[in-house]
């Protein structure tokens, strides 16, 4: 039996065939023509060859359907080109998928071992296959394939976060279902119609996350009393007419540097409870009003920067929040733009109606953030030149404390800014904060 590999015709299949008919024809039209019939002896010559390539597509037909063995020897001809290149395809697609059912076991198997649970979702959010972990987190039986994941995992925060995830993301924190002590992460990827769900057990990194929180908290509280004491000694004295010239800078100094530690201290308890509780009121805050209250605060603040300061109401739209917390957080981006503005700058605040919701938005021309700064701003005491937020009187706070009131508020921030030329701030309130239209009457 020749190698399948040298079997490859150098010629075309046709000439591979036409060989025989011609031979046999040829050797059955000369014996014909010897017995004194040429006509009879083409005649036999074609039906023998006729017969032989019958009897050899039969041969190749019962072949075809065990075709795990060799393929015969006497099929010659074209067809006995075509069996070990069929032959040869199909061992190298056996190897194939011997690998690839190798690979699927060790990734399976693989996956079994994993810390986390990993289930596998129809196109119809129903369970399809899962992991030892998620049997034992979730307590899935073989009975819960084809369940739909919602019937599982039936929590509003899931549910949304299921619905809008499209890319890769965060995922969604949650109190486990099974055990109030625990918490889980879950994350879901889509790949094609199909996605995969894996839950992270959290607990430990939740305990530790408000071991650190409650930790902050509490520094900030105990430290809070005896600055205050200090910082009210340090006034009386620095007041006193008497005060020996000598003191004054120092006591100057002690005053500033109490104050600044008291805004540290008042931040850090206001991030605490920020995370630690919900913001519970949930008010019909009259946005035109509160707007121009934060434009007018604002102007007191920029006397000594004097920018030009543009208020555009171009909505009368209200939101739903705390009015305390939102006014601390918009104030909070206004008050940087002016800071972060070299004197006599341009500031406009703006709220407009768009589409999905509500935008405000801060833009100046001051100094910019380079683009790998952006990211990072949200974080605390991150700055970008902290001897510039120090002089400004800056905790490094600031924004840490928009992101948390904006969440609280489903509200999100974009950072829009080139540096030397200017910064935007944008917030978007998404339309389901919206609560009716404000009575309040403002210029165009
Ligand atoms: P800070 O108290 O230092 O102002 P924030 O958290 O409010 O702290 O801001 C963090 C950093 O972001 C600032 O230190 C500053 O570098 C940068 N930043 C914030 N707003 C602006 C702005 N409008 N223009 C330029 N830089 C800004």
């Amino acid at each position: 039996m020749p190698n399948p590999s040298d079997a490859r015709p150098s010629k075309s299949l046709f000439w591979a065939d036409f060989k025989w008919l011609v031979s046999l024809t040829v050797i059955a039209g000369g014996v014909g023509w010897m017995l004194g019939s040429l006509a009879w002896g083409l005649v036999v010559g074609f039906l023998a060859y006729y017969l032989w390539r019958s009897y050899a597509i039969q041969k190749f037909y019962h072949w075809l359907n065990r075709s795990t063995v060799d393929p015969p020897p006497d099929l010659s001809g074209g067809l006995w080109f075509v069996a070990n290149e069929f032959y040869a395809s199909k061992q190298q697609e056996q190897r194939t998928h011997q690998q690839m059912m190798g690979l699927i076991k060790k990734i399976r198997a693989s996956l079994m071992a994993l810390q986390d649970a990993v289930i596998l979702l129809d196109r119809d959010d129903c369970l399809e296959w899962w992991n030892a972990s998620a049997e034992r987190l979730l307590n899935l039986k073989s009975g819960d394939q084809g369940k739909e994941v919602f019937d599982l995992i039936n929590i509003p925060e899931f549910i949304d976060y299921y619905r809008s995830a499209k890319s890769p993301n965060d995922g969604v924190r949650l109190k486990s279902w099974r055990d109030s002590e625990r918490f889980l992460q879950c994350e879901v990827t889509h790949f094609g119609e199909e996605k995969l769900l894996i839950i992270y057990d959290v607990t430990r990194l939740q305990h530790l996350e408000q071991m650190r929180r409650d930790f902050v908290g509490n520094v900030s509280h105990e430290l809070r009393t005896p600055l205050t004491v200090l910082m009210g000694y340090i006034e009386t004295f620095s007041d006193q007419p008497d005060l020996d010239p000598k003191w004054q800078r120092g006591f100057s100094l002690m005053t500033q540097q109490t104050r600044r530690m008291n805004s540290i201290i008042n931040d850090l308890l206001l991030l605490s409870r920020l995370e630690n509780e919900e913001v519970g009121e949930r008010q019909c805050i009259d946005m035109p009003r509160l707007l121009t209250h934060i434009f007018d605060d604002a102007q007191v603040y920029n006397k000594e920067f004097g920018h030009l300061i543009d208020l555009h109401i171009d909505s009368q739209q209200n939101l739903y929040g705390s009015e305390v917390y939102l006014n601390s957080a918009l104030l909070n981006l206004v008050t940087n733009a002016i800071k972060y503005t070299p004197k006599g700058g341009e500031i406009s605040v703006s709220w407009q109606a768009v589409k999905g919701g509500c935008l405000f938005a801060v833009s100046d021309n001051g100094i910019g953030i380079a683009p790998e700064h952006i990211d990072r701003l949200t974080e605390r005491f991150y700055r970008v030149d902290s001897g510039r937020s120090r002089a400004t009187g800056g905790t490094g706070l600031g924004l840490a404390i928009v992101k948390h009131v904006l969440y609280q508020h489903d509200a999100t921030l974009k950072i829009e800014s080139v540096e030397g030329k200017g910064s935007t701030f944008k917030v978007f309130f998404p339309s389901h904060r919206v609560c009716g239209v404000s009575e309040l009457k403002t210029d165009e």
